[in-house]
């Protein structure tokens, strides 16, 4: 497999001009929500087919009603390709999604996150630097040779490029057993970043013990593996994960399970492996929806994701089905949060004025093998 060079390393200019945040102006704060509502109406009639706006699934009921389109962040890149005549693109989601968008963008398109510091926790727990370390480790064991870099599509335009440069991939919660398997088909071991989860669960489900996973630790060296650990996994899990979905546990299963006979859990695969294992099904975003809306009148659900999501789906499938999130306190993705109303209406009055706050630009050195990745990937499913 192949084992380029490193990167070029970004200076601290090109690091600040890609991910430079301006922030919201203080004369967009404290509108109310009938102002709002109107003005961003206004300024989207203006803008027409100059900009499509898209919103993940865990957006806020506020911002994603003025969504041209809903999905997870692997479909709402697809719209970017869908729309050559869009001059921008809005995506309200978290930063590795905008920056997705922008590798797939046509180069007049701009792709614009309302708010900058919308990050992901997951994705943050991969940084470049540390995966660089850890090859360079695995080099030096004479280990690098046999393994074939992964990623989640949750990561930074940095990770996946770095991957698709050493004949890896990219994974979404659909996909991952899919790539997996053509993974291991090129290579005796796989690398998987940054959710440990997602990995640990797709493997196990593909029949992989777990005495052959060993989690890689970024802050220690050599990920603090032995030689031997090293040697024995099929699967490296780099140690990240998702701040919301690691919420779940099986106690709040057990306890909704008594208290609703014959309510069935679904949860999504960054959830922990003994949530996976108690839980009825499992699935993306997308799969949760299809699964829960398709389901025979009477059905009582569990959901485990991210409380926007649960709560319009059980208000969508009301009352002929019940829908409940798993857990009662709801968890909320607070970066997702960051992308406001006000934000939005400050970045679509600033197109009106001809103003660009908040571009989304992946530098062209990413951009290349960022695109090799995630084709390699289309080219798997
Ligand atoms: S739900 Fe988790 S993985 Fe998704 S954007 Fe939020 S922190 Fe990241």
């Amino acid at each position: 497999m192949a084992t380029g060079t490193f990167l070029p390393v970004l200076t601290a200019v090109e690091k600040a001009s890609i991910r430079e945040r301006q922030p919201l102006p203080e004369r967009y704060l404290g509108l109310s929500d009938e102002e709002m509502d109107v003005r961003i109406a206004a300024a989207r009639a203006t803008l027409g087919d100059r900009l499509v706006i898209l919103g993940h699934h865990y957006q806020r009921d506020e911002v994603i009603r003025f969504a041209d389109y809903t999905g997870d962040s692997f479909k709402l890149s697809r719209e970017v390709a869908r729309h050559p005549g869009a001059e921008f693109i809005i995506f309200c989601g978290v930063h590795f999604m905008a920056e997705s968008a922008d590798v797939l963008a046509l180069p007049h398109q701009r792709v614009i996150l309302p708010d900058l510091a919308a990050g992901c926790s997951m994705a943050d727990m991969a940084a470049p630097d540390d995966l660089e370390t850890c090859w360079a480790e695995l080099e030096a064991l004479g280990v690098a040779g046999r393994v074939v870099p992964v990623t989640y599509i949750n990561s930074a335009a940095a990770i996946k490029a770095f991957v698709g440069e050493r004949g890896g991939t990219v994974c979404t919660s659909s996909n991952a057993a899919a790539v997996l398997a053509w993974a291991w088909a090129r290579g005796e071991k796989i690398l998987f970043l940054p959710d440990q989860h997602l990995g640990r669960n797709t493997a196990y489900a593909m029949g992989v013990p777990l005495d052959q996973m060993a989690v890689w630790d970024p802050l220690q060296v050599n990920g603090g593996l032995t030689e031997e650990a090293i040697d024995r996994a099929r699967l490296l899990l780099w140690k990240g994960h998702c701040s919301v979905h690691v919420r779940f546990s099986v106690p709040q299963i057990k306890m909704m399970r008594e208290r609703h006979p014959g309510l069935r859990v679904i949860v999504h695969p960054e959830v922990p492996f003994d949530v996976m294992q108690a839980a009825d099904l499992a699935g993306s975003t997308e799969f949760i929806l299809k699964t829960v809306r398709e389901s025979p009148p009477g059905s009582i659900w569990a959901v485990g994701t991210e409380v926007h999501l649960v709560h319009r789906l059980a208000a969508e499938v009301a009352p002929s089905r019940t829908v409940h999130s798993l857990d009662e306190l709801g968890c909320l993705c607070s970066t997702m949060f960051r992308v406001s109303p006000n934000h939005l209406l400050w970045i679509l009055e600033g197109l009106v004025e001809g103003e660009v706050y908040n571009q989304v630009s992946v530098p062209d050195a990413q951009k290349h093998w960022t695109r090799v990745a995630l084709d390699r990937m289309l080219a798997i499913t």
